[in-house]
């Protein structure tokens, strides 16, 4: 079945322009901002982690601080105490793996490869394996937030039973590699903006065409007339 994916992205990058990838941080720096993440805002999130590379110089200091200490350091980015441990024992596996507490011989491998490597590390799950393939390295893996799920299974892209982990080789499968970081930038965009998780602004939305979701509620209300 052929999907209709470049004219879901065009038809949102009317709407919200068309996004410029641009590399954000190398891929470690990525994953630890990444695991500070789970479960909290942006804000939070970015606090936490501006807050552990202030106390600590290198990530070396990280790993021999006392886990409550590192805890109490990213407090702001919540579920500290899962996170500290967390972050420090990924950075002794990266350590373990290639003797020096960097990933950026990833861009060295094809990207199963370096997907799989990310993946083994501990508590890494595949969010944050994709957020730091697509947006650290450039390469065309999408990562799957809470708005790139729901607007995908609404839109009928994917069967919303597939859970959010699952989703990311649904959509791999499906969304052309060229289009791939501007599928996750629109849907993200237009899951904030329109199609919300409570009340979806359906009346405002263009992508009323091509909508599983909004498709079955006209079908179902004209069934009830
Ligand atoms: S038509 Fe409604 S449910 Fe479908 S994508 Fe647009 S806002 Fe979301």
């Amino acid at each position: 079945m052929a999907y209709p994916i470049a004219e879901i992205v065009a038809c949102l990058e009317n709407l919200y322009g068309v996004p410029e990838w641009k590399p954000r941080n190398s891929p470690l720096e990525e994953l630890i901002h990444c695991i500070l993440s789970q479960h909290t805002s942006d804000a939070n999130s970015f606090r936490a982690y501006r807050r552990l590379r202030e106390r600590y110089p290198t990530w070396q200091a990280v790993v021999d601080a006392p886990v409550e200490e590192l805890a109490a350091t990213i407090r702001s980015g919540g579920l500290a105490n899962q996170k500290a441990p967390r972050i420090q024992a990924v950075l002794k596996a990266i350590h373990a793996a290639r003797g020096k507490y960097s990933l950026d011989w990833l861009h060295e491998l094809p990207t199963p490869d370096a997907r799989k490597f990310l993946l083994s590390l501990p508590g890494i799950g595949p969010k944050c394996a994709a957020i730091v393939l697509c947006f650290s390295m450039g390469r065309p893996v999408i990562p799957v937030d809470t708005h790139v799920f729901r607007v995908s299974w609404r839109l009928g892209l994917i069967p919303k039973s597939l859970g959010e982990a699952k989703a990311h080789d649904a959509l791999e499968a499906i969304i052309p590699e060229p289009l791939v970081y501007r599928y996750h930038v629109a849907l993200i965009r237009h899951g904030r903006a329109i199609c919300k998780a409570q009340n979806p602004r359906c009346e405002q939305c263009p992508l009323r065409d091509f909508c599983a979701y909004y498709n079955n509620l006209q079908d179902s209300s004209l069934r009830s007339e």
